[in-house]
C-alpha cells in the first residue's frame, strides 16, 4: 500500500514538471563550484558576500574546534550554551541594534519558535502572500488562524486588521522576498502594527548583511528600529557565510523565547564553533562595506545587460535576481540549456513560488566577476525564446500591459 503510494506520488511529482534532482558539489561555495564532474559558474548561492569559504572565517572555524571541539553536546538550557554562543548573540544584538539576540539552530526553525510561542488558537497572523514557507508553517504549527494579504498590499492588511476579531495580531514578512528579490513596505506595516495593536515580525534572511547602512537590513534602509520592528529574525547560512539563525529584540521578548520556544528547548545548540566562525564573518560583514558595494556593482550590471537583450527581470535591486519563465518545464529546460554552457542556475518551481510563476533565480556574490556576469547574458542571449521568458514579454505586451505576476502560462 505504501509502496504503490510513494509510486504514484513520485509518477505525480514527475508529470508536473516537479521533480527536484539534486546537484553533488564537490569543494567549497564559491563563485565557481565543482559538480556534475566539471567546472560551473555559481548563480544560485546565498553567500552574497563571498564569506561561505573565507580563509578568516574558515581559520576561526578550526581554531575554535581546537578549543571547543566539534559539538556543543546539549541543548542551551542544559549545558550546551557556551561563551562563543554567548559573544555572539551579544554582538549579533549590538549588530542589530536590538537589546539581546537569540540563537536558533536554523533560520526554519527560527520561525516556527517565535510564532508558536507567541501566538495560539484564537491569535490571528497576517502574512504576506509570498513569505518564506517557515513562516507559513509556524502560523499552520502555532494553531493560530492565518491569513494571508496579496503581495506587499499594505492597504489590504490594514483592511484585514480593521475587521480582525483575534485576541492577538502578529503580522509576519520576509524583509527582502526570497524567490523575487523585493522589499516589502515596512514603514506601512510597522505603521500599520502600531495603529491595530499588532507585533511586527520580520525575516530579513536575505537583507542582513547586505543591505542597509553598515549590512544592518531592510529595518534599516528604512530607518526602523526596535519599536518599529520589535521582532527580527535574522539568518546565518546567507551573507553571514555560515550556519543557523537568530531572533533579536526586548529583553522581555528573548526571554520569553528562552522559557517558551520550543524549538530554541528542544534542540541541541549549534556546535559552539560555527558561533565562533560566524563572529569572525561578522566582523567582516561589519569592517568590509565593499563586499556589498561590490555585489550591487554586479546587479546593475546584470540588469542592464538583460535589459539590453530585452530579459523581463522583476523588480530587484537585491542580489536576487528572477526572471518569470512561467511553466514549470520550461525552467528547467532553460536551467539545463545553461547548465551545459557551464553555469549553475536553480528553476525554482511551486509550490516554493506560485503556479504559474516558475523562474530561474540569479543571485549574485561579492567574488563574481564582471567576466563571469558578461558570460551568463550572453548564455542567456542564446536560449530560446520560448524558454527564457522573453515571449512572455512580447505577450505581455501584445495584450493587456502588465498583468500580475502569476498570470503566466500554466502547466
Ligand atoms: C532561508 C530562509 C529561511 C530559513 O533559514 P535556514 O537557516 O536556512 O533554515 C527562513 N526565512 C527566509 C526568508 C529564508 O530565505
Amino acid at each position: 500500500m505504501w509502496r504503490n503510494w510513494l509510486h504514484g506520488q513520485l509518477d505525480e511529482i514527475e508529470k508536473q514538471g516537479l521533480y527536484r534532482r539534486r546537484k553533488v558539489v564537490e569543494g567549497p561555495q564559491g563563485p565557481e563550484v565543482n559538480a556534475e564532474g566539471r567546472r560551473l559558474v555559481n548563480f544560485c548561492s546565498n553567500d552574497y558576500l563571498g564569506l561561505a569559504n573565507h580563509p578568516v572565517v574558515a581559520y576561526a572555524f578550526r581554531q575554535a574546534i581546537g578549543r571547543y571541539g566539534a559539538g556543543a553536546g546539549a541543548a542551551h538550557l542544559v549545558c550546551g550554551h557556551t561563551r562563543a554562543h554567548h559573544a555572539l548573540e551579544e554582538e549579533l544584538a549590538e549588530f542589530t541594534g536590538r537589546e539581546r539576540a537569540l540563537l536558533f539552530s536554523t533560520g526554519y526553525m527560527a520561525n516556527l519558535g517565535v510564532i508558536s510561542a507567541l501566538t495560539g488558537r484564537g491569535d490571528e497572523v497576517f502574512e504576506d502572500r509570498l513569505n518564506h514557507a517557515s513562516l507559513l508553517d509556524a502560523a499552520l504549527l502555532a494553531g493560530a488562524r492565518l491569513k494571508r494579504y496579496p503581495h506587499c498590499d499594505s492597504a489590504a492588511l490594514k483592511r484585514e486588521l480593521d475587521v480582525s476579531g483575534g485576541k492577538r495580531r502578529l503580522i509576519a514578512s520576509d524583509g527582502v522576498f526570497s524567490m523575487d528579490g523585493d522589499l516589502a513596505p515596512l514603514p506601512a506595516l510597522a505603521a500599520s502594527a502600531m495603529q491595530r495593536g499588532a507585533l511586527l515580525m520580520i525575516d530579513d534572511a536575505h537583507g542582513l548583511g547586505v543591505i542597509g547602512e553598515g549590512g544592518r537590513g531592510s529595518s534599516a534602509l528604512f530607518g526602523l528600529a526596535q519599536d518599529d520592528v520589535p521582532v527580527l529574525v535574522g539568518t546565518l547560512g546567507k551573507a553571514f557565510g555560515t550556519f543557523g539563525a537568530f531572533v533579536a529584540g526586548s529583553a522581555d521578548l528573548i526571554e520569553f523565547l528562552i522559557q517558551r520556544a520550543r524549538t530554541y528547548v528542544y534542540t541541541t545548540a549549534l556546535p559552539p564553533a560555527v558561533a565562533e566562525a560566524t563572529r569572525a564573518s561578522l566582523r567582516l560583514v561589519r569592517e568590509e562595506p565593499w563586499r556589498r558595494d561590490r555585489v550591487s556593482f554586479l546587479v546593475q550590471r546584470f540588469r542592464t545587460g538583460a535589459a539590453r537583450i530585452g530579459l523581463q527581470l522583476l523588480e530587484s535591486d537585491t542580489p536576487i535576481q528572477p526572471v518569470v519563465v512561467g511553466d514549470n518545464r520550461s525552467a528547467v529546460r532553460a536551467s539545463e540549456v545553461l547548465l551545459a554552457a557551464g553555469f549553475l542556475v536553480a528553476a525554482i518551481r511551486p509550490p516554493t513560488v506560485p503556479v504559474g510563476t516558475a523562474r530561474l533565480r540569479f543571485t549574485f556574490t561579492a567574488r563574481h566577476t564582471e567576466a563571469q556576469v558578461d558570460g551568463l547574458l550572453e548564455a542567456l542571449d542564446g536560449l530560446p525564446p520560448e524558454i527564457s521568458g522573453r515571449d512572455r514579454l512580447e505577450n505581455r505586451s501584445a495584450s493587456t500591459g502588465t498583468p500580475p505576476i502569476s498570470a503566466g502560462v500554466s502547466g
